[in-house]
């Protein structure tokens, strides 16, 4: 059979735009929401969190995998920006770097008032509304970016409820119980490359309460970068489901901050969502990968978790290496396309692209419950590495709050009583 190459090759070019017109189609209604952009991080890093020199600029910002104009190209309608801030500030500045974080998340959603709306529910709450009140569903209409406040990180907390709750008042809505290091009160993924020690076994008696006051207070808790103990610790302890908020398939590549296919079966028994990292090292363990690829994990997932566990979380401003075909964040149309392809139905590529993390969202902001006791129990000091901290309030170490001069009165006291002065 002699059928001209010229023929398939327009079959092709054909069937390649009517998969694309329909990703656009599904997304004009269905805008994605990812789960992890490090846009603040590189503000930080690129001009010290200054938003309003000239480079800055982000209707024009350049070397970036984000700015606004990629951001309306790749239908982008919500995003988890992330308030990071590296381990080597746990036990020292991570507080404050935290807050500076959520400030230039917050900046810049008052800079571009017609691309992003800061947002802390899933709501759509209507007109006249302080900012802070509106929700993902009103953004969506109102054509803008649902900005969210993501805190990677739980050396981000150091260690108090206090601070903890102080966040969730300041926007935070998911918060990464460890990054690539333990706290003292959760392990990290390196735990289980041998690279570190495991020290609370999954989660500590502390980090329970973590868990139990994330879910009190309705912040989702992220299990990207946790020890897989700890994973399956908080999936068997949340009340709400959780998310992965930028992690990948791990019997595709096997790389530690991947899911093993055990934790995607607690994720399908507990509603929860993984939302796929698209790092190369993560997708195909190589420095290189394609979309192709990542469309291969979220099918798995898919196949696994069900098609209600998946979403995505590209990483993208975080990582060095990233597939061909999804360079920046103009790029998930073609992802979607590629899912439509592989016959997803329509509903299943809506879940992707939001309504998996609405559900989630809606679950956790349905089991919060702020007429409940706050959880108040410190953690033990310790299980606190002191050298740069006081540590008030805490009976077991008194000496080490007092003044020089309260102090040599109390001891004069003691040796006077026993007349040796
Ligand atoms: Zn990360």
């Amino acid at each position: 059979m002699r059928t001209s190459w010229w023929l398939w090759a327009l079959v092709a070019v054909c069937t390649g735009d009517q998969f694309r017109d329909e990703a656009e189609r599904i997304m004009r209604g269905t805008p994605v929401i990812d789960g992890h952009n490090d846009l603040p991080w590189r503000l930080l890093t690129m001009f010290n969190n200054r938003l309003q020199i000239e480079r800055a600029n982000l209707t024009s910002l350049a070397n970036t995998h984000t700015n606004i104009p990629k951001l309306r190209a790749g239908f982008v309608g919500g995003q988890f920006w992330s308030a990071y801030t590296p381990c080597d500030t746990q036990n020292k500045d991570a507080v404050k770097r935290t807050l500076e974080q959520i400030d230039v998340i917050q900046r810049m959603c008052q800079m571009y008032p017609e691309t992003f709306v800061c947002v802390t529910n899933s709501a759509g709450a209507r007109r006249p509304q302080p900012a802070l009140l509106t929700g993902v569903r009103q953004a969506f209409r109102e054509g803008r970016v649902a900005s969210l406040v993501g805190v990677e990180g739980g050396h981000s907390i150091d260690s108090s409820l206090g601070v903890l709750r102080t966040l969730y008042r300041l926007g935070m809505r998911y918060l990464t119980l460890t990054h690539s290091c333990n706290t003292p009160w959760a392990d990290n993924w390196l735990v289980d490359t041998g690279e570190d020690k495991a020290e609370s076994q999954g989660l500590s008696h502390f980090g329970q309460s973590v868990v139990k006051e994330m879910n009190r207070l309705g912040v989702i808790i992220d299990l990207a970068h946790v020890s897989v103990a700890t994973m399956k610790a908080a999936l068997r302890l949340s009340t709400a489901p959780v998310i992965f908020s930028h992690s990948s398939a791990y019997s595709l590549c096997q790389h530690r901050r991947n899911v093993p296919d055990d934790v995607l079966r607690l994720v399908n028994q507990t509603g929860s969502l993984v939302m796929v990292n698209f790092y190369n090292d993560y997708v195909s363990c190589r420095q290189e990968a394609t979309l192709s690829q990542v469309a291969d994990h979220l099918d798995h997932i898919k196949k696994v978790a069900g098609a209600g566990a998946v979403g995505f979380g590209g990483d993208f401003d975080g990582v060095s290496r990233l597939p061909v075909g999804l360079e920046d964040v103009s790029k998930y149309p073609d992802l979607v396309a590629e899912l439509l392809r592989r016959r997803w139905t329509e509903a299943e590529v809506r879940g992707a692209l939001a309504n998996n993390l609405l559900r989630v969202f809606e679950a956790v902001e349905q089991v919060s419950d702020h007429t409940q006791s706050p959880e108040e129990e410190p953690i033990p000091a310790a299980q606190l590495q002191a050298s740069c901290r006081t540590m008030y309030g805490y009976s077991e170490a008194p000496s080490l709050h007092r003044q020089p001069g309260a102090l040599l009165a109390s001891l004069t006291t003691v040796l006077l009583g026993l007349g040796l002065l």
